[in-house]
């Protein structure tokens, strides 16, 4: 499918729809205004819109004959941080976030060229109805940075009340050249697992630790034994790691306290590393316990766990040569897995359907070539998360709708087999 026509049509809307969107950030699970725009432009595009899925997510759904169903998704939220763009869009917005600290609001993650090129990408595919048969189903999710949007959306029925998807597609915008696009035909994110654990004593007077059991020298002993998890029972060819974030215990320097309480934050790619740290952080904790005599069996409770994010390699092979048919070989990278975490990966867990996830580039060209002959990518090319992120928002916009486009059609458009073939 050409685009270029349609494509120079629609991007000045875009464009302005973008500004406005950087101008008014909103935190995860507040996207109110965010959701109400993408809401009505969708229902402007003849999508039968359903809002409120997961507190502010929205469901947009385009029935267009016999065909595969295609999920394309976009996250809306935006960070706490204080813009230091100095673009003419900047945000000056302010909010409150769910501790109740007040604090500026920035889009410095990109979310607003995800919805604007989600929104794009269904104008297109909307615009050339009769070159494609199936359903669009275009969800834009709340939360993905508290790790929790994609959950609330599953867990309000996301896959139960809407056509179950064949195939589930999601980009994110990257400080490389815009253009350009980075694919990664296997584990692209990592998956994060994070536990509350309660260690259990028995409290008493600071000077008869005899009759007492001391849990501050259980979690003292836990969270040095805990650092051996990675170093003695992972091989050296995988990766994974183990941060105690937080630990607390006691109240005053004269009693021993009745227990302690810590967090453990677990990194990792492969599904056995992940399973083989789970189960060696779980066996020291219960071991410390039973070592120190713990009148309680320790709590270990689950606070939030992101998958891998697992491209589906056969159907991330398919949309490689459709984005190397449209951007041109040249502009589509092969890229390793990289540390972060995305919540994408749980909705095509709980679809239990292949999933192809990428990355955009929003960065000029020109900025970027210099930054890399100078050897200072890091330093001068602005990341994800710095208040300085600032993706130039007419290509960026036109490679992020490109890409979705492009990608949903590998499924839905002519030449293709029969449904639920990845
Ligand atoms: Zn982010
Ligand atoms: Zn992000």
């Amino acid at each position: 499918m050409s685009t270029d026509h349609d494509l120079g049509t629609i991007l000045p809307g875009l464009e302005a729809l973008y500004r406005d969107l950087h101008r008014h950030p909103e935190l995860a699970f507040q996207e109110t205004r965010t959701a109400a725009t993408a809401a009505r432009r969708m229902r402007a595009l003849g999508f039968d819109v359903t809002e409120k899925v997961g507190v502010t997510g929205v469901v947009a759904v385009l029935r267009n004959g016999a065909g595969p169903t295609v999920l394309l998704r976009a996250d809306m939220d935006a960070l706490p941080i204080r813009e230091e763009t100095g673009l003419p869009w900047a945000s000056r917005e302010r909010s409150t976030d769910e501790r109740g600290l007040d604090s500026p609001v920035m889009h410095a993650c990109g979310h607003d060229v995800h919805v604007t090129a989600l929104i794009g990408a269904c104008e297109l595919l909307t615009r050339r109805r009769d070159a494609w048969r199936g359903t669009v189903v275009a969800v834009f999710q709340p939360g993905e940075e508290s790790g929790l949007g994609a959950r609330r959306m599953l867990e309000d029925g996301l896959l139960e009340r809407f056509p179950e998807p064949d195939i589930l597609l999601g980009q994110h915008v990257s400080p490389a050249p815009h253009g350009t696009v980075a694919h990664c035909p296997g584990v692209l994110l990592g998956a994060t697992d994070v536990l509350t654990v309660r260690l259990f004593g028995r409290g008493g007077h600071g000077s008869r630790p005899e009759s007492a059991v001391d849990p501050v020298v259980m979690a003292a002993s836990l969270v040095l034994r805990l650092q051996t998890v990675v170093s003695r029972e992972v091989s050296p060819r995988e990766s994974a790691v183990v941060t105690v974030g937080t630990l607390s215990a006691g109240t005053t320097p004269g009693a021993i306290p009745a227990e302690a309480e810590l967090s453990v934050n677990i990194r990792s790619f492969a599904p056995a590393v992940r399973a083989k740290v789970l189960a060696a952080v779980e066996r020291r904790i219960q071991a410390e316990a039973v070592a120190a005599g713990a009148p309680r069996e320790p709590e270990i409770v689950p606070l939030y766990r992101l998958p891998v994010t697992a491209n589906h390699p056969a159907s991330t092979e398919r949309v490689i040569a459709a984005h190397a048919a449209e951007f041109g070989p040249r502009a589509v990278h092969r890229t390793g897995p990289q540390s972060a975490s995305e919540d994408f990966g749980l909705l095509a867990e709980a679809a239990a359907r292949p999933s192809v996830y990428w990355f955009i580039g929003g960065t000029a060209p020109a900025v970027f070539a210099r930054a890399v002959v100078a050897g200072t990518v890091e330093r001068d090319v602005p990341h994800n998360h710095a208040p300085t992120f600032a993706p130039v928002p007419r290509p960026a916009l036109a490679t992020g709708v490109r890409a979705l486009a492009t990608a949903a059609l590998v499924w839905l458009g002519p030449g293709t087999t029969e449904p639920g073939v990845p």
